[in-house]
């Protein structure tokens, strides 16, 4: 049983595949589009910015990724939106998020429509 992996880009779960049975530990990105997208300063800006903006609220409140956006690029944060949701995921790859919808964790690879971020810790203790 080989364990699935997180692309670094998007943060989707890759599924083995028999074409990688021989360089599964260099499989990196989930396709072609990631690979392409590779990490930019702004990608890490915006974790940061999703770890910031959780640090100061209480324990268990939740963000939308616009915020994150809008406190990396204040004019520009729509353009930001499909970077910031990868940015959440692979925090939640990291253990530091959980991804909400209506309340409730969702799994992020396959979540559709507005997303919540909440920090893993308080979520987890409530
Ligand atoms: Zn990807």
């Amino acid at each position: 049983m080989i364990e699935s992996k997180n692309c670094v880009v998007c943060g989707r779960t890759i599924e083995w595949r028999k074409k990688w049975e021989r360089n599964w530990d260099d499989v990196r990105y989930c396709g072609e589009k990631c690979r392409r997208n590779r990490r930019t300063d702004v990608d890490h800006e915006l974790q940061a910015a999703i770890v910031e903006l959780l640090s100061a609220r209480a324990r268990t409140s939740t963000i939308c990724p616009s915020e994150a956006a809008r406190a990396v690029d204040r004019d520009g944060w729509r353009g930001l939106m499909p970077q910031a949701r990868n940015a959440a995921r692979r925090l939640v790859d990291a253990d530091q998020v959980v991804i909400t919808q209506g309340g409730k964790v969702v799994d992020p690879s396959t979540a559709k429509g507005p997303i919540r971020i909440a920090r893993a810790s308080g979520w987890n203790a409530t």
